[in-house]
């Protein structure tokens, strides 16, 4: 129900966790993070409120990863369960993505991916879609071209934001019929469900509209069309905020 990405200069992960937090208004049953650490992918996740994520995150090693995003999970197709919770990784732990909303038709693309030899770990419409983008980068020259391929296919509501060891410094985020807003830092951009999240940070934001797609790194954003992946040139609202 909430997403928070980040890339910057700062240990991601507690960044994020505070993001998650100003999202906590939203509701949710369960939270997850994932970052890219010595190129692998990490995830973690839990059942229930923040501070259970935060426990299983004591007890890792210290992360230093500078880009991560996470996620508040509002339970649509799969009960409440931290092997439902998001980020969902692909089969083959090439990439992870969060997930806000619904896509309607992913027992269709389901099957297609269970004749394919994939398998599954919850019962969430959203691994369908990491295994479904996994798929694509077979065919396609980037993970970009794989995430713009996949999400021409699903049908519905979605924010959704990916990471991969492929690219450890990047964040690729899109959205149809659910909010997702980008802030523009200095060296540090954000992508999120709400402003709130990152107001710490930022006052420059840029709305993302229906069918369109952003590349975020620590010190570049670029906004495409998922139809085409062309261009979009998008103002910065600087906003005021009390
Ligand atoms: N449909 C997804 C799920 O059930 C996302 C729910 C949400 O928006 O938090 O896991």
């Amino acid at each position: 129900c909430g997403i928070i990405g980040y890339a910057g200069h700062r240990p991601a992960v507690p960044v994020v966790i505070e993001g998650l937090r100003r999202l906590e208004y939203r509701g949710y049953d369960s939270a997850g993070v994932a970052f890219v650490q010595n190129r692998e992918l990490n995830t973690v996740r839990a059942e229930g409120k923040l501070a259970a994520l935060e426990e299983r995150l004591a007890g890792c090693p210290n992360t230093v990863a500078t880009t991560g995003m996470g996620h508040t999970r509002w339970a649509t197709h799969g009960v409440p369960a931290e092997r439902n919770a998001h980020p969902h990784k692909s089969n083959d732990g090439s990439l992870a993505i969060v997930h806000n909303g619904i896509i309607e038709n992913y027992q269709e693309l389901k099957n297609d991916l269970l004749a394919k030899g994939y398998v599954f770990h919850s019962e969430t419409d959203t691994e369908v879609l990491a295994n479904l983008i996994a798929e694509g980068r077979k065919h396609t020259a980037t993970t970009l071209d794989a995430f713009a391929w996949a999400l021409r296919q699903a049908h519905g509501a979605y924010a959704v934001a990916l990471t991969t060891p492929e690219e450890p410094d990047v964040l690729y985020a899109a959205r149809l019929s659910a909010p997702l807003i980008l802030g523009v830092g200095t060296g540090e951009n954000f992508v999120a469900s709400d402003i709130p999240a990152f107001l710490p940070y930022t006052r420059d934001v840029v709305f993302l509209e229906d069918g369109e797609l952003v590349r975020l790194d620590a010190h570049s954003w670029k906004v495409m069309r998922i139809a085409d992946l062309s261009a979009v040139d998008k103002p910065v609202h600087h906003i005021q905020w009390d």
